[in-house]
């Protein structure tokens, strides 16, 4: 009895609260494709990750009990549940495009309540590590959301509607051409997805150099950094095309799931590849960690060559490249 009450007053009041968002090309700025396809991610049971994290900060948003622990269980499930019946949708617990369609609300400055966490949490990982998740839309979130925005070519109001809230929860682009562009996008995608870890440091280094960060720049329209030590020009590089599609080829094409432990950072040979954004490393495939010659690694070399790679290194043909792989184009 007393929970039916409970579930009929949550209900009400979230009905009586936010509208669906509604896409507004106004979000956009001029730089941005026209009329942009919104994908969102799905997340369900035994799920562990940061978009676990929003769903959940967004269902708390919704006078939902779960806890924010970026794993989704039964309580996730649960609250994901009725989420789902107080707004007629589908009910199977899991997150998908239609529950992310309504679970997204609107905040702005002043905006104090768990979906501000969310947007804290997401531009903390997304954008600047320093930011504070304190649930309070400050000056200081103001600030960041409207620099984001700009980023991913939306307009700076510093206020999170539908396209930023997609924007920030896919790590997407809303920008026309520029850089990398779509094949860095659909990487990052993968990696948001778990088929493909792109690295958040330079082994221990932490200056914009590691594999994400070069994506995200490459997405965005904008040249990738190399590192600063060793042989290293610490200076910054466009991610070739080539290198990005034929990466996003080995995953589609060729089904292999990877760790990537360089593209243009850390230090390499004088003069290498990665240096002219054109290579990439990566220290395990299929959950193999490469260590000395082995069927995983010649199978991952192979398919380099396939696609047309400029160099192939590995344990079986390079006395430097014992514990991990590397592929130019
Ligand atoms: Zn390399």
């Amino acid at each position: 009895m007393w929970k039916i009450l409970l579930i009929s007053s949550l209900a009400t009041s979230c009905m009586v609260g936010d509208p669906p968002l509604e896409p507004d090309e106004a979000e956009l700025d001029l730089r941005a494709a026209a009329a942009p396809v919104l994908t969102w991610p799905v997340v369900r049971l035994g799920d562990s990750n940061r978009t676990v994290v929003t769903a959940q900060y967004l269902l708390r948003d919704a006078g939902l009990p779960v806890s924010v622990d970026g794993a989704f269980r039964t309580d996730t499930v649960a609250s994901a549940r009725s989420f789902q019946s107080m707004h007629d949708l589908p009910v199977d617990g899991v997150i998908g495009a239609t529950s992310w369609a309504r679970l997204v609300v609107q905040v702005s400055s002043g905006s104090s309540r768990a979906a501000v966490s969310a947007v804290q949490d997401l531009l903390k990982n997304r954008y600047d590590k320093s930011l504070d998740v304190s649930g309070v839309f400050g000056a200081t979130t103001v600030r960041l959301v409207s620099e984001f925005q700009t980023e991913r070519c939306l307009a700076a109001t510093g206020v999170v509607g539908l396209y930023t809230w997609n924007a920030l929860i896919v790590d997407r682009t809303y920008c026309s051409g520029g850089g990398g562009g779509s094949a860095a996008q659909r990487i990052l995608a993968a990696h948001n997805a778990g088929s493909i870890t792109l690295w958040d440091q330079t082994f221990g280094r932490f200056y914009g150099a590691d594999p994400l960060t070069n994506l995200r720049d490459a997405a965005a329209g904008r040249a990738a950094k190399t590192s600063c030590y060793g042989n290293a020009p610490c200076t910054t590089v466009t991610l070739s095309s080539r290198l990005l599609d034929n990466v996003d080829r080995l995953r589609t094409q060729y089904g292999f799931r990877f760790f990537v432990t360089a593209v243009a950072g850390a230090t390499h040979a004088a003069g290498s590849y990665h240096y002219a954004g054109r290579a990439i490393d990566v220290d395990e495939v299929n959950g193999v960690r490469i260590s000395g010659d082995s069927a995983t690694a010649r199978q991952w070399m192979a398919a380099c060559a396939a696609l047309g790679a400029v160099e192939v290194f590995g344990p079986n043909n390079d006395a430097a490249h014992q514990d991990h792989l590397h592929c130019a184009w």
